[in-house]
């Protein structure tokens, strides 16, 4: 079927810009003003403090329209936002959209990728209050500053981790590399062979982790409801190793986490044993799972014990030595940020 492909060109940008949203409804009370004016007008939460983060995602260096379809980098762009809110152990309120495309992307292609920011906006009761669109040479720049609020006495920071803490993870770590694996090995085949089917079948799982991520709200919220408010907190954008290590660095403390501990679904250990990769090299290095890396105090081991949600992987030792990995054969090695870097 011939795909309809209106020039962005056949609209001007104030025009584009309302068919884009013409769907977004403000959801939260605090969004009094979402547009049509020269900025938002929200109303602060009384009695909280706002935390504002941004992440800008650009094509060819974040993301690769070979494999990920708009829709899931509308959501993914938003969802990595709002995952840096969490990791702030507050809610998510608000964002901007910030949107740089070439005219190679349709009329039709923003509506797809639109729809994907609206599902995030569906998924995490969040409000779109704004942004900006404008055309580039090439290619495709998506900026995104979101807002939320917490309780003072509830914000999570980096720098906060106490000697013995437990080291806790969400969910299960490594999915979205594996993902990401599996995606570059169809390309390749698709480069030499265009007429090639992908072969996709029994990799749902961690591909999903790959192209569409959530951010942990549940976790936060999860965390609220067993009353743990968690000493320390940091998504894992770059990896858990990184992520840890940068938990050590502003806390000035050291890590111990033990090789058995770390979570690891079934399906992401399949597909790395397929592709000859250890499960805990992915576990550890690879990037983009969005779980949330937290301590808490020794003192709420049974609120958290046995949560099917949460792993304690390790804990936090005096600044002493290494940030170690204690490995199941009984030996221990320094971790290092090999890292997921795209920067
Ligand atoms: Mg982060």
């Amino acid at each position: 079927m011939e795909q309809q492909r209106t020039e962005l060109s056949a609209l001007g940008e104030f025009t584009l810009i309302k068919h884009l949203t013409q769907y977004f409804l403000p959801k939260n009370e605090g969004t009094i003003r979402d547009a049509g004016d020269d900025a938002a007008v929200m109303q602060p939460m009384e009695g909280k403090q706002l935390v504002m983060t941004t992440d800008m995602l650009v094509e060819g260096v974040h993301f690769d329209l070979m494999y990920t379809p708009l829709k899931h980098l509308g959501y993914k762009s938003v969802v990595v936002n709002l995952s840096d809110i969490c990791a702030m152990n507050a809610t998510p309120t608000q964002f901007t959209v910030g949107l740089a495309v070439s005219n190679k992307y349709s009329v039709e292609a923003l509506e797809e990728l639109y729809s994907g920011i609206l599902a995030a906006c569906d998924a995490y009761g969040v409000d779109m209050v704004g942004g900006d669109t404008t055309t580039i040479p090439t290619g495709c720049v998506i900026s995104i500053t979101a807002i939320g609020y917490a309780n003072k006495e509830d914000i999570a920071l980096r720098s906060t981790v106490k000697e013995g803490d437990l080291l806790v993870v969400s969910g299960d770590l490594g999915g979205a590399y594996m993902g990401l694996q599996v995606l570059e090995r169809e390309k390749e085949v698709f480069k030499s062979a265009p007429t090639a089917q992908p072969s996709l079948e029994n990799y749902d799982y961690i591909l999903a982790r790959q192209l569409k991520p959530e951010a942990r709200l549940d976790i936060v919220q999860l965390l609220a409801k067993l009353e743990v408010k968690p000493t320390a907190m940091i998504d894992i954008s770059d990896g858990l190793s990184s992520e840890i290590l940068h938990l050590a660095e502003e806390s000035e403390c050291t890590f111990a986490i033990y090789e058995d501990k770390l979570p690891i679904a079934p399906e992401t250990r399949d597909a790395a044993k397929e592709h000859n990769i250890d499960p805990t090299t992915c576990a550890l290095n690879g990037g983009e799972d969005y779980e949330l890396l937290f301590t808490v105090s020794q003192n709420d081991f049974e609120k958290i014990k046995g949560n099917p949600n949460l792993s304690i992987i390790g804990h936090a030792t005096e600044k002493a030595g290494e940030n170690l990995l204690m490995t199941i054969g009984g030996g221990s090695v320094k971790l290092s940020a090999q890292g997921w870097k795209t920067l």
